[in-house]
């Protein structure tokens, strides 16, 4: 909208500048009264549990914005510089409040002086940075402390959140993101995002914990055991198979190809509900073969990774398509490049070239259509 005169836009901003004004000289009244009826008694007297909950139903405003206003009024009337500049209106109640959080830090006054010319979010975070914990706050974060790890119900993804004090939240972020730095970027220029890789740094650090508490061996991706697989489901599935770990997490086919690679696991077919067939010895890969395609490859196959963390042998045709475990097919990789880039996000190691300096292909280049 325009206006056709301009006179109007100041007469506009002068009526917003005496508004201000008269907000202000109300609040400070408003100040007064919630002082006095605090006094008074009249909170407990109309049987509300506290002055801010009398004061959120009496004026029919939020609870924390209540609570804000009861504060004002205890600490502008310690104040009496700040509450008769509030009374004539050249300050906002916002301003008196954050000048009050703000002279209740350490700050010296040169700092609270200089504060008036800067903007609000700018003093609150001057409040932040003066501000010294004392004991009590210190003992109160640490109680605060936990920390909360949940499946869905039926355990295909995990959510976790919680809270650390200062210090400990430091050491836990910085263990994180060095870790997560150390996650390879893909081939192709292709990169996992931060929250992704210090998803994949927890995991690994995780594992690391229980690879050490159960005497240095490596389980090759977490606790196996049986995975049971639903036959009727599975042979309309196209080889796109979910299955089920004995007492574990249930896991879709990419998870499943991954725990066959480690060949650790003994596959129990359903049918009905009951077992029909489970698979023997066939599908661990005999240690000899382990052995060898350890000592050929003399680290992870993909060409340029010098990784030698958690390295695991890897059926470059799966194991669910037929692969088998003649050295040929079998490729050792590192645990990135297994678990992360492989597994997870669907790239694909070539057979050609020689087994120490493979190539990882990306899920588009060989998944898109092709161009015509
Ligand atoms: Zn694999
Ligand atoms: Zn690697």
């Amino acid at each position: 909208m325009l206006f056709a005169d301009l006179s109007l836009v100041d007469e506009f901003q002068t009526e917003l500048d005496e508004i201000k004004v008269n907000q202000a000289k109300l609040h400070a009244r408003q100040l007064v009264i919630l002082n006095q009826l605090e006094r008074a008694g009249v909170s407990s007297r109309s049987g509300a549990r506290t002055m801010a909950e009398w004061t959120a139903t009496r004026l029919d405003i939020p609870a924390g914005t209540a609570k804000e206003l009861v504060a004002a009024a205890n600490r502008l009337g310690r104040d009496p510089w700040l509450f008769d500049e509030l009374a004539a209106g050249r300050l906002s109640l916002e301003r008196a409040m954050a000048t009050v959080r703000l002279e209740a830090t350490e700050a010296p006054m040169s700092v609270v002086d200089k504060s008036f010319e800067l903007e609000l979010a700018a003093v609150s975070r001057l409040t932040h940075k003066y501000r010294r914990m004392n004991r009590h706050d210190e003992r109160r974060v640490f109680a605060d402390r936990h920390f909360v790890i949940q499946p869905s119900l039926d355990e295909s993804r995990w959510r976790m959140w919680g809270e650390l004090p200062g210090k400990d939240g430091r050491i836990v972020d910085q263990a994180l993101s060095e870790r997560a730095d150390e996650m390879r970027q893909l081939p192709g220029g292709g990169h996992f995002t931060q929250g992704q890789r210090q998803a994949d740094a927890l995991v690994g650090m995780a594992q690391d914990s229980l690879s050490r508490s159960h005497g240095g061996v490596d389980s090759a991706g977490g606790p196996e055991g049986v995975v049971f697989v639903d036959l009727d489901l599975a042979n309309g599935s196209g080889g796109e198979l979910g299955a089920e770990v004995e007492y574990g997490p249930r896991v879709g086919p990419n998870t499943l190809e991954e725990l066959l690679c480690s060949g650790s696991v003994q596959l129990v077919g359903l049918q009905d509900g009951k077992p029909a067939i489970a698979s023997g010895n066939t599908r661990t890969i005999p240690p000899a073969v382990r052995r060898f395609v350890a000592w050929r490859d003399g680290g992870c196959s993909v060409a340029g990774c010098h990784s030698r963390y958690r390295l695991q042998p890897h059926h470059i045709r799966h194991r669910a398509n037929g692969g088998d475990h003649d050295p040929e097919n079998l490729a050792t990789l590192c645990w990135f490049h297994h678990h992360v880039a492989v597994h997870g996000a669907g790239f694909r190691l070539t057979d050609e070239g020689p087994p120490s300096c493979r190539q990882l292909i990306a899920p588009q280049r060989y998944r898109g259509p092709p161009e015509g």
